[in-house]
C-alpha cells in the first residue's frame, strides 16, 4: 500500500499527529460533526471538537470504585486513558428529546413533529467496549417491526475512528466480556497509538470509506514492525486490566441466587442514585412526559433517560413493582448480566467499568458477583428471569 492506491479492508497505513490533525480536518471538510473526548470541568467527556488541538492530549485518568481523577501523563499521548462518564448513547439515544408538540387550532390540536436533521457524527476515539455497546443499542433501537427513527436519523451515516486501547482503566473487565481492548468491528479506521519512537498511530482499514479518506491524505502504508509495535500495545493492555468477571454459566448462576443474602448485602450500600444506569452505555430505560404552558395552547411531549433505581420506573396499574433497593440492584444486575442474554442473545455488559467508577459508594459489579459465586449453595430455581419485588 503506498499514497497512489485506495488502501483496503483490513490492510494498516503510519498517521503521524499532523496526519491525525488532517485527518479530523478533512472529516470536517466532509460535513461530519466531530465528537471525541475533551478536558472538561476535571474529567475527559465527549463533546464537539473543533480539531485536533480539542484531544486531551498529556493527559490520563486514574479509576477506582467510587473514585476518578485526570492526571498529567509524561508524554503528549492524545488517547491515553480509556473511558470517561460519557459514553456514545448520548450521541444516539439522547437523554431529552422532544417527540412532538401540539399547538392550539380552533376547536382541536395541530400536531407538530420533529423535523430538525440531526448532524453526521464522525466520533473520534471510540474504544472497542464502546463499539460493542453501540451495536447493543442498535440492537434494540434499531431491531424489531418498528425502529426509533430519532436514534435511526442519527446513527445514519456515522463515521466512526476507534482506537485500541493503550492503556487499561482501574476499573475495566473488557477482557473477561469479549469486547476489548481491541476494536474488532464497528468502525471506519481503528488507531493503535505507538509511544516508543516517533509519537505515530497504526490505523486498520474497517470500511471502504475509511480507506478513501486515508487515500486522500496520501499517508504510507505501516511497516512489519509497526504492526508488531501495535498489537504489542493491545496484548500489554489485555495483560494489565483492572478487574476480571467469571462469566461461566452467569446466567443460571444469577437466576438460581434470586434469594441470596448478597442483595441484602448490596442494598445495605446502594443509595439507588441511578449513576450507574446513566453512565452504562447499554442502558437504554426512558420515560415520557407531557407538559403544557399556562395558556394551556401548547403542549409538549419529552422523551428522557430513566433508570430501574427509581421507584416510579415500575409504576404499574396502581403500585411499583419494585419498592425495595434490594429488588432494584438484583433487577439491574440481573437484567445486564443475565435476562438480557434471554432477550437480545449477550450480556448488556461490556465491561467498560464506569459503573463501578462513577457509583459514589464503590458497589462494584464484578465483587459483587464474585461474592454470589462464592457461596452459591441456593437449588435451583426455574427460569423466567427476575422481575418481581422482595
Ligand atoms: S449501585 Fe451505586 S451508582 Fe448504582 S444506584 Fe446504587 S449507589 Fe447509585
Ligand atoms: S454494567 Fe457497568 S461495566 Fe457493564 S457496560 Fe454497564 S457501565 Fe459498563
Amino acid at each position: 500500500m503506498g499514497t497512489d492506491r485506495t488502501p483496503s479492508v483490513g490492510e494498516h497505513a503510519v498517521l503521524s499527529g499532523e496526519d491525525l490533525a488532517a485527518l479530523l480536518r478533512a472529516l470536517r471538510e466532509l460535513g461530519y460533526t466531530l465528537v471525541g473526548p475533551t478536558l472538561r470541568e476535571g474529567a475527559i467527556v465527549y463533546a464537539e471538537l473543533t480539531g485536533a488541538e480539542d484531544l486531551p492530549a498529556g493527559w490520563t485518568e486514574v479509576q477506582e470504585a467510587g473514585t476518578y481523577r485526570v492526571e498529567r501523563r509524561d508524554d503528549q499521548a492524545v488517547f491515553g486513558y480509556a473511558v470517561g462518564p460519557h459514553s456514545w448513547k448520548q450521541s444516539f439515544f439522547v437523554p431529552r428529546l422532544r417527540l412532538w408538540s401540539a399547538r392550539r387550532d380552533g376547536r382541536g390540536f395541530a400536531i407538530e413533529s420533529n423535523t430538525d436533521a440531526p448532524p453526521r457524527l464522525a466520533l473520534i476515539g471510540a474504544r472497542g467496549c464502546d463499539l460493542h455497546a453501540i451495536a447493543m443499542q442498535d440492537r434494540i433501537f434499531l431491531g424489531g417491526a418498528r425502529g426509533d427513527a430519532d436514534y435511526a436519523a442519527r446513527r445514519e451515516g456515522v463515521f466512526v475512528v476507534a482506537v485500541n486501547c493503550g492503556q487499561a482503566g482501574g476499573t475495566c473487565f473488557c477482557v473477561s466480556m469479549g469486547t476489548g481492548p481491541r476494536a474488532t468491528a464497528g468502525f471506519d479506521l481503528a488507531l493503535t497509538e505507538l509511544l516508543d519512537g516517533p509519537h505515530r498511530f497504526v490505523a486498520e482499514v474497517g470500511s471502504e470509506i475509511g480507506g478513501t479518506l486515508l487515500a486522500r491524505l496520501g499517508v504510507p502504508a505501516a511497516t512489519e514492525a509497526d504492526r508488531r509495535a501495535a498489537d504489542a500495545v493491545a496484548e500489554r493492555t489485555a495483560r494489565s486490566m483492572g478487574r476480571t468477571l467469571d462469566t461461566r454459566d452467569i446466567k443460571e448462576l444469577l437466576y438460581r441466587n434470586h434469594e441470596h443474602p448478597r442483595w441484602d448485602d448490596v442494598a445495605a450500600r446502594c443509595l439507588t442514585c441511578a449513576n450507574c444506569t446513566l453512565v452504562c452505555p447499554t442502558c437504554f430505560c426512558a420515560t415520557v412526559e407531557d407538559t403544557t404552558d399556562l395558556t394551556g395552547d401548547h403542549a409538549e411531549r419529552w422523551r428522557t433517560w430513566d433508570s430501574c433505581f427509581t421507584l416510579d420506573h415500575s409504576y404499574i396499574h396502581g403500585g411499583n413493582v419494585r419498592t425495595s433497593p434490594r429488588a432494584r440492584y438484583r433487577q439491574w444486575l440481573t437484567h445486564k448480566l443475565a435476562s438480557w442474554i434471554d432477550q437480545f442473545g449477550t450480556s448488556g455488559c461490556v465491561g467498560c467499568g464506569r459503573c463501578v467508577t462513577w457509583c459514589p459508594v464503590g458497589i462494584d459489579i464484578t465483587r459483587e458477583v464474585a461474592a454470589i459465586r462464592a457461596t452459591d449453595s441456593a437449588p435451583a430455581a426455574p427460569p423466567g428471569g427476575v422481575h418481581g419485588d422482595a
